[in-house]
């Protein structure tokens, strides 16, 4: 028998207890709790074995949410949106960058634009496989995408037409160095094109620099004060802004700068990636003990809501909220999405990839002969034996963000088990998830009862 149950204190002291089986949360009441976390646990736990209650056998398997042949059926007709990969070249030279040579899984840089004719095949196959959705989203991915202007601009008048009848939405990727009187004038105009810019603050010029080796921040922003002022429509709805940290230390002075010099909150604030990063990405972003400062901004956001924040904390605290929640029948789900259930990322030469994040060496298909369905089946069967095996004992499984980019090699082939720090951060992570979502919780059930009192 194993044991699923994560017992665990919430930022402001309460203890819970999550069932990585079934994904419920469960409070503990208090004359369970003893003097010390450790006696706590133990007294939990010892109190559910007496009680037989919620020490579950490990799952016998897990499944894939949808078995192969339903697969197949889903991504003929059900694919929600098209990602473009619209030019492998960049005007800028971010060290970060999953181009930037500094990760294993990804090519560097190249000098490829995608041509008119894959763009226009790329949105025909895609409005034949969205077919049976009732929205259509087309994003704009590079490199830097307005070094394609033009052909986005093209893009967008053919996607219309191609999609008459369905709400259809376009997102653009940048780094907001090209975004000139005639490229705000024309987002401006185009309702249905939302633009999102990454804007890292005081710590942008160390790590955003142009291809010659200057900041790039100053021509960003003042670009930014362009559109502010001459399109204020534009820049309230439809300019959204993206910061990536190397270390929650930095959380702080991004606040201000956003708060002082743009007076607009970022949508996502995210870290930059370690996985596959290699000796000077994991410098970069090495931080000792970052735990204390984490624990105070979160207990901050669940007192305040703040925006910021809320950038920061709220894409996993939604995770948490929309977790999957199922009787132990002995069966798991696994939490990866499958390749085109989501998108269907077509490379700037027109193959498909699994996404903008994954071995970009992994091709299930291109526009001249579709989905390469040996490499969907060998790669469906190969990543189920894997996750089955790692994760159907694991606590963590129903918060999870493990997906295809964290078990392939460099080659693109299944990794014979999931990298052990991978599952250690993840654990953590999920463990921070929920005892800020638990605090969360807490406090806004406070506050309602004192605004109802
Ligand atoms: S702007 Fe984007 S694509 Fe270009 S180097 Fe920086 S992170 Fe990479
Ligand atoms: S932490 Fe590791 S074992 Fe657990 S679900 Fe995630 S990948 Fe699987």
């Amino acid at each position: 028998m194993d044991n699923c149950l994560k017992v665990f204190q919430s930022l402001s002291g309460e203890y819970y207890v999550f069932d990585g089986m079934t994904g419920r949360i469960l409070t503990v009441k208090e004359p369970l709790i003893k003097e010390t976390f450790s006696q706590t646990e133990k007294a939990v736990i010892d109190c559910f074995e007496k009680q037989k209650l919620l020490l579950h056998p490990r799952f016998e398997r897990l499944v894939w949410e949808k078995g192969f042949d339903e697969y197949l059926e889903f991504i003929e007709s059900n694919i929600p949106s098209l990602l473009l990969q619209m030019t492998t070249r960049c005007n800028l030279n971010c060290d970060y960058c999953v181009y930037s040579g500094n990760y294993a899984h990804m090519e560097s840089h190249g000098n490829l634009d995608m041509s008119h004719e894959i763009i226009l095949r790329s949105i025909d196959f895609f409005a034949e496989h969205n077919k049976d959705c009732d929205e259509a989203e087309i994003s704009f991915y590079g490199g830097e995408t307005f070094l394609c202007f033009r052909e986005m601009q093209e893009a967008v008048v053919y996607a219309r037409e191609k999609f008459p009848n369905k709400k259809l939405i376009f997102r653009i990727t940048t780094n907001g160095m090209l975004l000139s009187r005639n490229v705000a004038n024309w987002l401006n105009q185009n309702q249905d094109v939302i633009t999102t810019i990454t804007l890292n603050g005081p710590f942008h010029d160390q790590h955003r620099k142009t291809v010659s080796g200057k900041g790039s921040l100053a021509y960003i922003m003042a670009n930014l004060k362009n559109i502010k002022r001459d399109y204020p429509a534009l820049w309230n709805d439809r300019i959204h802004f993206i910061a990536n940290i190397t270390k929650v230390s930095e959380l702080n002075e991004l606040r201000d700068f956003y708060r002082r010099d743009v007076e607009k909150n970022p949508s996502i604030i995210t870290h930059v990636r370690s996985q596959d990063g290699n000796d000077f990405i994991q410098d970069m972003i090495f931080e000792l003990n970052p735990g204390q400062e984490k624990e105070r901004l979160a207990l901050e956001y669940c007192e305040s809501g703040d925006a910021f924040l809320n950038a920061y904390f709220g894409n996993s605290m939604n995770a948490v909220e929309n977790r999957l929640i199922k009787e132990n029948d002995g069966v798991g789900i696994i939490g990866s999405c499958l390749p085109f259930t989501e998108k269907l990322y077509v490379h700037a030469d027109g193959r498909f990839g699994i996404c903008e994040t994954a071995c970009d060496k992994v091709i299930l298909g291109d526009l001249q002969n579709g989905f390469d369905y040996n490499v969907l089946a060998d790669i469906y069967s190969k990543a189920y034996a894997l996750f089955n095996n790692c994760c159907r004992g694991c606590w963590a499984k129903n918060l999870c963000t493990v997906c295809f980019k964290d078990v392939l090699d460099t080659d693109g082939e299944f990794l014979a088990e999931i990298p052990k720090p991978f599952c250690v951060s993840s654990r953590k992570y999920a463990l921070e998830q929920l005892k800020t979502y638990c605090t969360l919780k807490k406090t806004a059930s406070r506050q309602n009862s004192v605004r109802t009192e």
